[in-house]
C-alpha cells in the first residue's frame, strides 16, 4: 500500500489543471490515467476560445499546439442566411495541448502514471483506498480525491454521486485540406437533433463533425459532407460522447471532488468543455491545496460556493438548451432571417431596438419573447465562455 495526500483520476484538460494548481501550491499530486499515451486518442473537434487559452497561459504562439487563430464563427440556422458569432477562437492539436499540460504538471513535481486504470475506490474512516490496474499496479491510500474521469463517470457512480448528466454522441473526421475561413455550426432540427454540425479548419485539414442525439450519426454526417460537396480524403474518423445537461448538482462530498466532464463541466448550449472542465479542475485544485494546508478544516463545500460565482454555472444555459433544441425549422429559419448579418451574441445599443422592431415580423419568435430572451442570454455566456 502506498501512501499520497492526494490523488487525480484522469490525465485529461480537467485532472492535469487540478494537478498544476496544487502543484503551484507545493503539493505533489498522483494522476492515474489508464490510456498509454496522454492526449491519444483524440475525441475533440478541437475548437477553444482565445479567452481559454489565456486563462491557463497556453503560449498561443506555439503553432504546434495553438494551430490557427480564427477572428468570429459563422451560424446557420436550418438555411444559408449567414449569422455570426462573436468569438475570438483557435484550433488545437489536442493531443499537444493535453501534452503540454502534462509536461507542466510533471515540471511542479506531480506524478502521472499511465496505464494505470483505476479500478475501484473504497472508502474508509477518514480516507479512501484506490485500487490501480495496469502499470501502476497497486493500493493507494489518499486523504483527499479530485475525479477527473470524463462523462461516463463510473467511479463518480460507484461512490453514489448523482446520475451524470445525460450524453450525447459525436462522431468526426479529420479531412484533407481547409475548407473554411472560420469556425461554422449548422443547426437543423430535422437533420441534427439537439445538435449540430460543425467545421473547425486547421492548416491543410479540417475537422468536419456532428453531434446529435439521433442514430445514424455516419450517415447525416455522409449526407452534410454531400450537402456541402466536401470530397476530400479523410484521414481519421473520430467519435465520444458529451455531457449534454451541463454542471451535475453533487460536486463534493467530504474529501472528494468532481471536474470536468465527469461532473457535466460542459456548456450544453455549444457543449465545449475544455475551458469550464480546466476552470473547474483549477478552482478544486486550489481548494484541495486549502484542505490540505489545514489539516482537512477547509469544507470542500467551498469548491461549489465558488464555482456557483461563474456564469456557465447559471441554470439560465440549460434553459436555452431545452427552449432552443425543441424548436422546429421554421422557428431556426426565422431566427437565421432576424438575425442575417448580424452577432447572435452581441446585440447591444440602438441595434437591440432594432432587432426588436424587426421581430415582429415573425409571429413564430415574438410569441415567445421571454424564452427568447433567455436564449439570448445563454449565447451571450457562449461568448463570454466560448462553445
Ligand atoms: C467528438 C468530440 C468533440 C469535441 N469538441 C470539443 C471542442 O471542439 N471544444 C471543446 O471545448 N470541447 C470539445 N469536446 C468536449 C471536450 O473534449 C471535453 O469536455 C474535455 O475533454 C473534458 O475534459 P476532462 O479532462 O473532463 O475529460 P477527458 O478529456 O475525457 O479526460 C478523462 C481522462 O480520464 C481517463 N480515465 C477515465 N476513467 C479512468 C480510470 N478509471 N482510471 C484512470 N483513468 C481514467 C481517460 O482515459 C481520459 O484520459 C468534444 C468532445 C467530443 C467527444
Amino acid at each position: 500500500m502506498k501512501k499520497v495526500d492526494i490523488a487525480v483520476i484522469g490525465a485529461g484538460p480537467a485532472g492535469l489543471q487540478a494537478a498544476i494548481s496544487l502543484a503551484e501550491k507545493g503539493y505533489a499530486p498522483v494522476v492515474f490515467e489508464e490510456d498509454p499515451i496522454i492526449g491519444q486518442p483524440i475525441q475533440c473537434g478541437e475548437g477553444i476560445s482565445e479567452n481559454g487559452l489565456n486563462d491557463f497561459s497556453i503560449p498561443i504562439s506555439n503553432s504546434s499546439i495553438c494551430v490557427r487563430k480564427l477572428e468570429s464563427c459563422r451560424l446557420f440556422f436550418a438555411s444559408e442566411l449567414e449569422v455570426f458569432g462573436d468569438i475570438t477562437a483557435y484550433t488545437l492539436n489536442r493531443d499537444a495541448f493535453d501534452q503540454y499540460l502534462a509536461d507542466k504538471a510533471l515540471d511542479l513535481g506531480t506524478t502521472i502514471l499511465t496505464s494505470s486504470k483505476v479500478e475501484k475506490v473504497i472508502r474508509k474512516e477518514d480516507n479512501l483506498l484506490i485500487r490501480v490496474k495496469g502499470k501502476g499496479n497497486s493500493e493507494y491510500e489518499c486523504n483527499l480525491l479530485i475525479i477527473a474521469e470524463g462523462c461516463k463517470a463510473k467511479i463518480a457512480q460507484s461512490l453514489n454521486f448523482s446520475e451524470p448528466s445525460p450524453l450525447i454522441k459525436a462522431f468526426e473526421y479529420k479531412i484533407k485540406g481547409e475548407w473554411t475561413d472560420k469556425l461554422e455550426f449548422y443547426f437543423d432540427s430535422q437533420k441534427y437533433p439537439l445538435g449540430y454540425c460543425w467545421i473547425f479548419p486547421k492548416e491543410d485539414e479540417t475537422n468536419i463533425g456532428i453531434v446529435t442525439y439521433a442514430r445514424e450519426r455516419k450517415k447525416r454526417l455522409d449526407k452534410f459532407l454531400k450537402e456541402k460537396k466536401i470530397s476530400a480524403k479523410i484521414l481519421e474518423k473520430i467519435g465520444g460522447s458529451i455531457p449534454m445537461h451541463g454542471p451535475v448538482k453533487k460536486l463534493h462530498d467530504n474529501n472528494v471532488m468532481l471536474v470536468g466532464d465527469a461532473a457535466g463541466m460542459v456548456n450544453p448550449i455549444f457543449y465545449g468543455g475544455i475551458r469550464i472542465g480546466m476552470t473547474s479542475g483549477k478552482i478544486a485544485g486550489d481548494i484541495a491545496a486549502n484542505y490540505l494546508k489545514d489539516d482537512g478544516k477547509t469544507s470542500l463545500l467551498e469548491y461549489e460556493k465558488k464555482l456557483s460565482e461563474y456564469s456557465f454555472m447559471d441554470k439560465v444555459n440549460l434553459e436555452c438548451h431545452n427552449f432552443f433544441y425543441s424548436r422546429t425549422n421554421r422557428f431556426l429559419q426565422s431566427l437565421g432571417k432576424l438575425l442575417e448579418g448580424r452577432f447572435i451574441n452581441l446585440i447591444e445599443g440602438w441595434e437591440k431596438i432594432e432587432v426588436l422592431s424587426h421581430l415582429l415580423k415573425y409571429p413564430v419568435l415574438y410569441k415567445r419573447m421571454i424564452k427568447l430572451y433567455k436564449m439570448y442570454k445563454g449565447f451571450k455566456i457562449v461568448r463570454d465562455w466560448g462553445f
